[in-house]
């Protein structure tokens, strides 16, 4: 029996057509993707995107993440990071420790450092101008992706400037692009229930259009499997969309899946695997001015990382030494998690796909000991 696009892709046929024809999908077509319980078409229509993208091509790049506190105001319901009674004990890093742990990796030729942390109101303008000075005076080159929106927001508020001021302040310190995060989900209600101590959509939107302005490179997220509903993500995702219209300034994005585990929605089961493939799949697909989709290993697993690769992302993140917002234990509550250059490369290849080490910017990196795949890989288009 012929495996026709009829067969494959049932009653999401015309979803599929305008995938084959470039045309951007509605709204309606992006909650379709979320309830149909065709997933491998859902998969199928994204690799197709992918694949018209990047081939086989699969990036990922080597880096450090330092969350510098602990320490915050917000209280946002599905965070398991902050300090609190019963829960993490309070740290704060001086620039001293941060340089620290800068040294610690530096055999491992790292090409970005990506700083985040808690909302500490006693953390003064200057120490952030610090946090980013530190890491260019240590690991010259190195790219700088730090503070999310809201840390902005603090930033400017501790400094009596306007966010504009404090991009540009940030930017000659050193700053070279901020990561996506700080929002979660651009929905009202799902703002007031879970997170309505931080900054709101609008206010979001506004900081990335001054990152914009002031040419300062963004990435974006989605955190999904709480409380939002298939159209809240549509929702978002739509939103996002028309941003990238406006600005062209987001280089990925990234859906990240959402961990109840020490939080205050311990009650709601984590993400399946279905979910976490499926927003991959319908980011890829919803959105068509975004070139890069990433699966964040870290969040969702390794082997569902190497499915992802199948189901639209293009971009498997890095190999991330020290990862302190979703697992915690140890020093500064630290559970060094990483995988090392041929980690990152073994995984790729393993679902047959091309792995290309990047730098923050997408430029291809080329060293010595470049990656090398092992056999030659062509992308496998299932249906002409
Ligand atoms: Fe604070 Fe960020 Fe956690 Fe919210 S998500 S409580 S802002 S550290």
């Amino acid at each position: 029996m012929a495996l026709t696009p009829e067969r494959i892709y049932g009653d999401l046929l015309d979803i599929y057509r305008k995938v084959d024809a470039g045309e951007r999908l509605s709204y309606e077509d992006g909650v379709r993707l979320y309830e149909t319980p065709n997933l491998t078409a859902v998969g199928q229509m994204a690799n197709i995107v992918r694949e018209r993208r990047h081939g086989a091509r699969t990036y990922f790049v080597r880096n450090q993440h330092i969350n510098y506190t602990n320490i915050c105001n917000k209280f946002c319901k599905f965070c398991s990071f902050y300090a609190k009674k019963g829960g993490p004990a309070p740290y704060q890093m001086s620039i001293e420790t941060v340089r620290e742990r800068l040294e610690w990796h530096r055999e491992a030729n790292l090409t970005e450092i990506h700083m985040v942390g808690g909302i500490n109101p006693r953390l003064p303008y200057q120490y952030y101008l610090d946090l980013v000075r530190v890491v260019k005076e240590t690991l010259p080159g190195v790219h700088v992706k730090a503070f999310t929106a809201v840390e902005i927001v603090e930033i400017a508020r501790q400094g009596k400037v306007t966010v504009e001021q404090a991009l540009a302040d940030l930017i000659e310190a050193g700053l070279d692009s901020l990561p996506g995060g700080g929002i979660e989900i651009l929905s009202d209600r799902v703002h007031a229930e879970l997170f309505g101590k931080k900054l709101n959509g609008e206010e979001w939107k506004n900081v990335a259009r001054a990152a914009s302005k002031l040419g300062l490179k963004q990435y974006a997220t989605m955190l999904y499997g709480h409380i939002e509903t298939h159209e809240e993500r549509v929702h978002h995702l739509v939103q996002l969309r028309e941003l990238q219209d406006e600005t062209q300034n987001f280089l990925t994005m990234t859906p990240l899946c959402f961990h109840p585990e020490a939080t205050e929605l311990e009650h709601i089961a984590k993400p399946t695997g279905d979910t976490d493939l499926r927003n991959i799949a319908v980011s890829r697909l919803m959105l068509d001015n975004f070139e890069h989709i990433k699966s964040f290993w870290i969040m969702n697993t390794v082997p569902v990382t190497q499915m992802a690769l199948w189901y639209g992302a293009d971009d498997a993140d890095g190999t991330v030494h020290e990862y302190e917002i979703t697992y915690r234990e140890g020093e500064f509550g630290n559970k060094s998690q990483a995988l090392t250059r041929d980690n990152m490369i073994k995984m790729i290849e393993e679902v047959h796909r091309i792995p290309v080490e990047r730098d923050s910017l997408y430029n291809e990196i080329v060293r010595d000991e470049a990656v090398k795949p092992s056999r030659t890989l062509k992308p496998i288009q299932l249906i002409g």
